[in-house]
C-alpha cells in the first residue's frame, strides 16, 4: 500500500514539475519558484520581472525577446556571482 501509494506521488511530481524554470533556465529553488512555475511556467524571479506586471498577456502567450532574455539571464547570473562573493 505505502509504496504504490509513493510511486504514485514521484510520479506526479515528474510529469507535473520541471526543476528548472522554462524562461531563465536557472533551477527550481523555492516554494515559491515552484508555485509561480505551476502558474506560470516560470520560476518566481521571472514571474516578478515579467509575468507580474503583465499576467493577462503572460497567460495569452506573451513573452519577453529573445534578445531582452539574455540580457536578463546574462545579469541574473553576474549579480549571482556577486551575492555569493559578498557572502564568502
Ligand atoms: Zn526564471
Amino acid at each position: 500500500m505505502s509504496t504504490s501509494l509513493k510511486i504514485r506521488i514521484i510520479d506526479d511530481i515528474t510529469v507535473k514539475t520541471s526543476f528548472f524554470c522554462n524562461l531563465c533556465g536557472f533551477p527550481l529553488l523555492t516554494h515559491k519558484d515552484f508555485k509561480q512555475h505551476k502558474e506560470y511556467e516560470c520560476c518566481n524571479e521571472c514571474y516578478l520581472t515579467y509575468a507580474e506586471a503583465r499576467r493577462k498577456e503572460w497567460k495569452d502567450g506573451w513573452r519577453p525577446k529573445q534578445t531582452v532574455l539574455e540580457e536578463y539571464i546574462y545579469s541574473r547570473k553576474s549579480s549571482k556571482t556577486a551575492r555569493s562573493n559578498n557572502e564568502l
